[in-house]
């Protein structure tokens, strides 16, 4: 504890952690310890360190998702989100809260009020020294890589070891993002088989808490502590859930992995292009059954997402009203004139901008047109991959993100509309279905930056998707 401590001041300068919560993890490395040397039983996480994202409840910490809405009062929750309070009773450290996009809304962790996260892995000595071949005459800080978002401080807080774990949030691709850019292992659970309670919502139909670590095995023991119904969340599933562990599978040639054949988009870099052909012949070496699918409705997922999103976003933000959390501004000439000038003062303009659109969808002359549309739009999506996993796949495979992380000064040239239509292509369509998908590192870049693979599982097939990835890690 005392060490991943010092690495978090020694790494101060990558913005990773919004709030450092030193004194509750050293009480809680304390109390771990006298039950060590006390014999008593352990937890499955005691005295692991473990970092949270700032949009998950945590009982007297300040929690801010990364907007004025919420730091501006010093929103404090008076309980745990759900998963924070499992980890916390199998014994993990709370490190602190990881900074993000505001409210989650974003692909580099480069929109949230506490400025941008740092990519740990443009200060490689590999990387560096590539850069430094490149151009003899470059400030090496200003060359720094965005992690990828929207749970970019918490990728950046594994990748640094300041902790062994830690929880993002996935909606589109945010916990599976960051994970591909900072060379980590980024899980997200079937929709429903982790509790939402205390994750402050973006799409509560498509919100999952995602974990990050650095191989699968640590990843599959974080969600067997976090798995589970939640009586506080009505999605999650009734069943007992069974414990995550991995059978050691050294064979896979009774495997069928599946090649979507859309995801071969021009926009792919040449590198992961490779890469992923690279992973498939990996498969097919060891016997397994390597088959190119169709999921035809793919092209329509971005704007079908962007659609759901914003209505989502719009119904959901309208809890930040000025008089139960948060910020609130000083003009009281009228309580709609007071709701306004709060929500202009409190949100950053991306998440002005979503819920204007999803104002604008949800409007009477609109609804059947764009949302309703969108929904079973939706259903098609789903549908694409329960026909695909009924033809006997086991698991897909494609790439996690277009390319390696780019440069901070390069991603910010693009709106963070944009930016997320393009980063979260491969990533979406998993959280339409509810299916489980993890991002694994694969291989290092010609520049020294990891390129991760996803793979995409069917729904609550948790554990066989992660056996799949172990292997392959
Ligand atoms: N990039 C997507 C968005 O901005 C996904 C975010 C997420 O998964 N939290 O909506």
């Amino acid at each position: 504890c005392q060490k991943c401590l010092s690495i978090i001041k020694k790494t101060k300068f990558l913005n990773a952690y919004i709030t450092v919560s030193e004194e509750v993890a050293l009480k809680q490395a304390e109390e771990s310890e006298k039950r060590y040397k006390k014999g008593h039983s352990l937890g499955d996480l005691d005295g692991i360190p473990i970092a949270v994202k700032d949009n998950f409840s945590t009982s007297g910490i300040e929690t801010t998702c990364a907007s004025n809405m919420l730091r501006g009062k010093g929103y404090v929750p008076p309980y745990n989100a759900t998963v924070v309070q499992k980890l916390l009773d199998q014994g993990a450290l709370l490190m602190g809260k990881t900074n993000l996009d505001e409210f989650a809304m974003g692909s580099g962790s480069t929109d949230g009020v506490f400025g941008p996260v740092k990519n740990p892995w443009s200060y490689s000595k590999q990387y560096r020294e590539k850069r430094k071949q490149k151009s003899h005459c470059e400030n090496e800080d200003s060359n720094w890589l965005i992690t990828g978002g929207s749970s970019g401080g918490s990728a950046a807080a594994v990748s640094a070891f300041t902790c062994f774990a830690a929880l993002g949030s996935d909606t589109g691709g945010s916990t599976r993002n960051p994970a591909a850019h900072c060379g980590l292992v980024g899980l997200k659970p079937s929709y429903g088989l982790v509790s939402r309670h205390g994750l402050i919502p973006l799409v509560n139909s498509m919100d999952v808490p995602g974990i990050l670590t650095r191989c699968v095995d640590d990843a599959a023991i974080v969600l067997g502590v976090l798995a589970g119904h939640d009586p506080k969340d009505s999605t999650t599933i009734q069943d007992p859930v069974k414990p995550f562990v991995l059978p050691s599978l050294t064979d896979v040639s009774k495997l069928c992995i599946g090649i979507p054949k859309e995801y071969l988009t021009p926009e792919l870099s040449s590198e992961v292009r490779s890469l992923w052909s690279k992973a498939a012949n990996l498969f097919e070496s060891e016997g397994a059954k390597v088959i190119e699918v169709s999921l035809p409705h793919t092209s329509y997922s971005i704007v079908c997402y962007h659609v759901l999103c914003t209505s989502e976003v719009a119904s959901n933000m309208a809890r930040f009203d000025g008089l139960e959390y948060g910020h609130r501004c000083d003009i009281d000439v009228s309580t709609e004139a007071m709701y306004a000038a709060t929500r202009r003062e409190g949100f950053n303009d991306v998440v002005r901008g979503r819920i204007l659109s999803g104002n604008f969808f949800l409007l009477k002359e609109n609804y059947e047109n764009y949302f309703v549309k969108a929904q079973k739009v939706r259903r098609l999506i789903a549908n694409d991959f329960v026909t695909v996993f009924n033809s006997g796949v086991d698991v897909l495979l494609t790439p996690t993100t277009l390319s390696e992380a780019v440069p901070y000064t390069e991603f910010i040239k693009e709106d963070n509309r944009t930016r997320s239509a393009q980063d979260d292509i491969f990533t979406q369509a998993a959280n339409m279905a509810g299916l489980p998908a993890v991002s694994v590192p694969m291989a290092l870049s010609n520049q020294g930056l990891p390129i991760g693979l996803q793979f995409i599982g069917r729904a609550f097939c948790d554990q066989e998707l992660l056996t799949i990835a172990r292997w392959f890690e």
